[in-house]
């Protein structure tokens, strides 16, 4: 049998893997260990349990924006209808146009 050949491949360890779930297993890997932060144990598609895997606060500014809206949804509905009923179609295009610039 051929030996591989001389310095060229990485030290080949068994990777101790820390996940934050708490979780640890081993795996055949070119670093001596590494962190992740989900893993088979805790991952939602091997758990069944529905969690929310956000890092970022992404969801959280959803929720919260999403607040801010049903705070305050009759005001701009109320006004949309007012406009829509009393603006001619021209208007009321120029209306949407202006609305559309104004959201960038
Ligand atoms: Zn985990």
């Amino acid at each position: 049998m051929r030996r591989m050949k001389t310095d060229i491949h990485p030290k080949y360890y068994q990777a101790k893997v820390t996940c934050s779930c708490g979780n640890e297993f081993v795996v055949g890997a070119t670093v001596e260990s590494m962190r992740v932060e989900i893993c088979s144990v805790c991952h939602p598609f091997y758990t069944g349990n529905m969690k929310l895997v956000d890092t970022a606060g992404r969801v959280e500014k959803f929720q919260e924006r999403l607040s801010k809206v049903q705070a305050s949804p009759k005001k701009k509905a109320a006004a949309k209808v007012a406009a829509a009923t009393t603006e001619s179609n021209k208007d009321r295009l120029k209306a949407m146009k202006q609305s559309l610039t104004e959201e960038k």
